[in-house]
């Protein structure tokens, strides 16, 4: 037997110390899917739907795993499903990114959301934001002092911003991560692109 993959053991003993808990399900099931273990990474993203099925990027992500396993009317099924969540949560990047594979797959798009976004006019103090798809208020000033921080102020508004404080506290808190730990501190960045829809 090969060695375990250090990745999916963080990930799945976490989620078994903690089965209601959706993130660890979410990162258990991305460790899955990176080593292209897609049977276990079904059932994880399955079970993050169960937990919270407002989460858009992980019907994405479930449908990823289900073409891997051939599983088409599956996987469209899911993305289907998972257009609608992004389209009413205002999640651009993966409601763009699901509407794409439905393309590509030649299944219908639902109709309302597919809509394109009108042209949009960026004022003073305003911001075209990456994460929502919406002007909205610019941060004042650069969340980090780095390149990263001048990144999160020219691409994503205020209001995304204040999400991530939340969802951020949520990961550190539930992943358990040390953020002394430059590994866990890469997981926590990872997630933070991700949310940010900067990756
Ligand atoms: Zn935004």
């Amino acid at each position: 037997m090969s060695d375990p993959n250090p990745r999916i053991e963080q990930f799945r003993k976490m989620a078994e110390a903690d089965p209601n808990n959706e993130l660890g399900h979410f990162s258990l099931g991305k460790a899955y899917l990176d080593a292209g273990e897609t049977a276990p990474a079904i059932q994880s993203f399955q079970r993050v739907i169960d937990l919270n099925p407002e989460i858009a990027k992980v019907y994405q992500m479930l449908a990823e795993a289900l073409l891997k396993e051939n599983r088409k009317p599956e996987a469209i099924d899911r993305l289907t499903q998972g257009v609608k969540v992004a389209g009413a949560r205002g999640d651009l990047m993966p409601k763009n990114e699901m509407i794409k594979m439905l393309k590509d797959l030649g299944a219908p798009v639902p109709e309302s959301i597919a809509a394109a976004v009108p042209q949009q006019t960026v004022g003073q103090g305003q911001v075209l934001c990456n994460r929502c798809g919406k002007v909205g208020r610019r941060l004042p000033e650069p969340v980090f002092s780095n390149a990263q921080g001048k990144l999160i102020q020219e691409k994503i508004c205020a209001d995304c911003w204040r999400e991530w404080i939340g969802m951020g506290t949520k990961v550190i808190n539930e992943l358990r991560l040390p953020l002394s730990d430059p590994q866990a501190q890469k997981i926590f960045d990872q997630h933070m692109r991700e949310f940010l829809n900067l990756t």
